[in-house]
């Protein structure tokens, strides 16, 4: 978790070139939109971006580039860069930066702008601008940015080392398996905690998170009824074990810690009472 993520190896020419030559193929729409003054302003736009460092959030948003408005770089993206079968763009980019979601470390199968699309239309094909974020994750952010003044948190960008500290504090009561919450260390910058809490809703993601790996582990558990209670405790252990090889993201390792010590709260209300409900 909390891993700085590998920039996109395409550029925004590179795009473009192929948006317009995939048009030789198909005659639809709206190809005559890209003219040589939209792929300068498009380049531009690209430098500014990289230039920006840390001062995204100083960027103005723009409506239109040349005549191509949102609905026209709407399509261009949906269309040529995550629909497309020939040019790859997307996947090109998750692979890229290793599959992963920027912000919880699951499985990453949808692109976010970190400047939304609807209202920064210069960057609606920017790959510097997509990041890989799971579905879930995505639909949290939605098209939210942080307010003026605050630094937009930026995988691309940011060293996640100023996220350090972090501890999640899961507590299980009866019945409502948890309630996470998490804090961040003392060096962490405060733009960033304000990004997590409120772009990305980082507490409900946990919660969710945690909810699935709950309610999967359960389901195996209450089916083993062949298993003791010191057994179902050692199948916790060997299960947290195999999550320390550094591949499985931290709020998972946190979860199993704090099961093995609550064990005797999680046995009693996520397996021997649905074992029970069961007979
Ligand atoms: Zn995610």
């Amino acid at each position: 978790m909390f891993e700085r993520k590998k920039i996109p190896d395409i550029s925004v020419e590179e795009v473009v070139s192929f948006i317009k030559k995939s048009y030789q193929t198909d005659n639809i729409g709206y190809v005559s939109y890209i003219t040589e003054n939209y792929i300068i302003k498009s380049v531009a736009y690209e430098k500014e971006y990289q230039n920006a460092a840390e001062r995204f959030h100083e960027i103005k948003a723009v409506k239109t580039v040349d005549r191509v408005d949102s609905k026209i770089a709407t399509f261009f993206y949906t269309n040529k860069i995550i629909g497309n079968k020939i040019g790859n763009i997307s996947s090109n980019i998750l692979i890229n930066s290793g599959g992963i979601c920027a912000v919880c470390d699951s499985h990453a199968d949808t692109l976010d702008h970190v400047l939304p699309k609807s209202k920064y239309v210069q960057y609606t094909i920017t790959p510097i601008n997509l990041v890989p974020l799971c579905s879930r994750c995505n639909r949290v952010k939605k098209d939210k940015v942080t307010n003026q003044n605050k630094i937009i948190f930026h995988p691309y960008f940011h060293d996640y080392g100023d996220m350090h500290g972090l501890v999640i504090d899961y507590k299980i009561r009866k019945n409502i398996y948890f309630s996470p919450s998490y804090k961040l260390g003392q060096n962490a910058n405060i733009s960033f905690k304000y990004n997590f809490e409120e772009v990305f809703k980082f507490n409900e993601v946990l919660s969710s998170l945690a909810g699935h790996e709950i309610i999967k582990l359960s389901r195996i558990l209450i089916n083993k009824t062949e298993l003791s209670k010191k057994q179902v405790q050692e199948f916790l252990k060997t299960r947290k074990d195999g999550l320390m090889d550094g591949l499985d993201p931290q709020w998972k390792i946190l979860l199993y810690e704090l099961l093995i010590k609550e064990f005797d709260v999680f046995y009693e209300y996520e397996v021997l009472i649905k074992r029970q409900e069961l007979k």
